[in-house]
């Protein structure tokens, strides 16, 4: 909330209050607006933020318009902004504790996954783009006119506008900067209001490794303001986006005016199907941590379980077991596997779900009800429901919770044709010891990550992104550099000069 008063003193060791990051320091809002960040684990106030207005993006877009026009990033020798990025990484990591307290304690995660998973992670991919900035390069193409030469260059596009959710903060800003960076671009984020802590610290962070003024620019705020006045900035050549498909769909409305380039990474409801020939240990295991991992608040989350009839009551009662064995605790004990859900109004969703699904005729076999810890907090039960058809509300919407939606099938065609019937395609998996079904279902499902005998897989060298409804573009990868260059053709005329 704007201007609302400043809570006492920050509760936690180590989390400060939250800036503006503009030209490579730390300044308020013009307006002097700021925000609370709440520890969804406790529902009090964690610290306070300040909150940037259409003013502000003017003033980052504009430092990082004159850090790329200053050719200080773009034209810096490519070994110098590999060195950078590494750097970078090897900063995230000296400070991994100060990231990971940062992290949970504004999302609601497991420390465990913040401290192991998620910001290692997001080290981990600055160094794989550090690698990739000395080896941008154009061709030399053969022509069917001459005489001439022509080659191709590969260059930055400018001043990348990045937009992130809430579930996976640093990891998400981690895609969009490092292949910008390594690319030659200038970055301004906006971080989720719910969770800018932690691109702070990455920020600071990129200062320390000798980034150049100007280059980062992260400006917390709200979506509806600042994020809006970033993807309508005339200066803004690209709109990297992860979130919502909602606000999707409006910020590719929005960029239409300044055809501005955009990448979109938005929701799923991801499709796990276990054939009865799986070894069903692994593959329950694979199921269960596939919907309560990050708390359900996953866009890859497998939230359609499909599962072939033979097996159907084993596994639901396997599931129904680890559902139990999993229950919500202080996100900060590095012994919690289930954190607190973001927000309150979040967690009230989710159980709206619930409520949805036992309405259209579900049978809750796990969960269902909200948790506290020390009476407080976000908590919500690891939730399984069986006898779901994919026609049920909680097949076909992003819960984005720890609630999972299990469907019986009865032979390998139903099970694709189930597992596509949605309008999103983002991730899905695949559990068999068969293993020319396994390729076989593989490329049949529409979805840009395929796990066989896995889930929830990633790697900062392979391409992250959705089919359908779940998006365009790819986080990750050589994809991801990919989208943050563009080609110039370069003729040059070798005939010789007629007297
Ligand atoms: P969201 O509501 O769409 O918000 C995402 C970001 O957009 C936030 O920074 C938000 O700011 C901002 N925003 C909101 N309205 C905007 C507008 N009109 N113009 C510009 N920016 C705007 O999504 P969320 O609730 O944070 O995250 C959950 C969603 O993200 C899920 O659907 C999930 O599947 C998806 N997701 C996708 C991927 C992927 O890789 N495909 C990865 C992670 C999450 P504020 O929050 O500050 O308002
Ligand atoms: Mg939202």
């Amino acid at each position: 909330m704007a201007n609302e008063a400043t809570p006492a003193a920050t509760v936690a060791p180590g989390v400060k209050p939250g800036r503006l990051w503009i030209g490579g320091e730390y300044v308020d809002a013009q307006d002097g607006a700021t925000f609370t960040i709440t520890n969804p684990a406790t529902g009090e106030a964690l610290t306070t933020c300040a909150q940037a207005g259409a003013a502000d993006v003017d003033r980052a877009v504009a430092a990082a318009k004159a850090a790329f026009r200053a050719t200080a990033w773009a034209q810096m020798s490519a070994l110098d902004r590999q060195r950078i990025l590494w750097n970078i990484g090897e900063r995230m990591m000296a400070r991994l504790d100060e990231f990971a307290a940062a992290e949970t304690l504004c999302n609601g995660k497991p420390i465990f996954e913040s401290k192991y998973i998620d910001v290692p992670d997001a080290a981990k991919c600055f160094q794989y783009y550090a690698g990739w900035a000395t080896k941008i390069a154009g061709q030399t193409l053969p022509l069917s006119t001459g005489p001439f030469l022509n080659y191709t260059r590969r260059e930055p596009l400018g001043v990348i506008g990045a937009i992130v959710a809430w579930n996976f903060p640093i990891l998400l800003a981690s895609w969009k900067i490092a292949p910008a960076l390594a690319a030659g671009n200038t970055v301004v984020l906006k971080p989720a209001e719910f969770t800018p802590l932690t691109a702070l610290l990455l920020a600071e962070c990129a200062k320390e490794a000798g980034l150049p003024d100007g280059v980062l620019n992260v400006i917390p705020g709200r979506g509806s303001v600042a994020g809006q006045a970033l993807v309508t900035h005339p200066d803004v050549a690209k709109i990297a986006f992860t979130g919502s498909t909602e606000v999707g769909k409006g910020i590719v409305r929005a960029s239409v005016d300044t055809v501005k380039k955009v990448q979109m990474e938005l929701g799923g409801k991801s499709a796990n199907v276990i054939f009865a020939d799986a070894d069903v240990d692994a593959a329950v295991r694979g199921a269960a941590g596939g919907i309560f991992y990050g708390k359900g608040e996953v866009c890859a989350a497998g939230s359609r379980l499909l599962v072939e009839r033979s097996i159907h009551d084993a596994v639901v009662e396997k599931l129904a077991e680890r559902a139990q064995k999993t229950p919500p605790g202080d996100p900060m004990n590095p012994k919690t596997r289930l954190g607190a859900q973001v927000r309150e109004s979040h967690l009230q969703t989710i159980l709206g779900y619930v409520e949805k699904g036992k309405s259209e005729g579900a049978t809750l076999v796990a969960g269902g009800s909200r948790a506290a810890i020390d009476g407080k907090g976000a908590f919500m039960q690891a939730t399984v429901f069986s006898g779901v058809t994919n026609a049920m509300t909680i097949a076909r919407e992003e819960i984005f919770g720890p609630v999972l939606a299990v469907i019986p099938f009865d032979s390998e065609d139903e099970a694709i044709a189930i597992a596509n019937d949605s309008v999103y395609g983002l991730a899905a998996g695949v559990w068999t010891r068969d293993i020319k079904r396994g390729h076989r279902a593989a490329h049949r499902l529409e979805a840009g990550t395929v796990w066989i005998n896995a889930y929830n897989r990633y790697d900062t060298a392979t391409p992250f992104g959705g089919y359908k409804q779940s998006g365009f573009g790819r986080d990750m990868g050589p994809d991801a550099l990919d989208g943050y260059l563009q080609t110039k053709s370069v003729w040059v005329d070798l005939s010789e000069d007629k007297a």
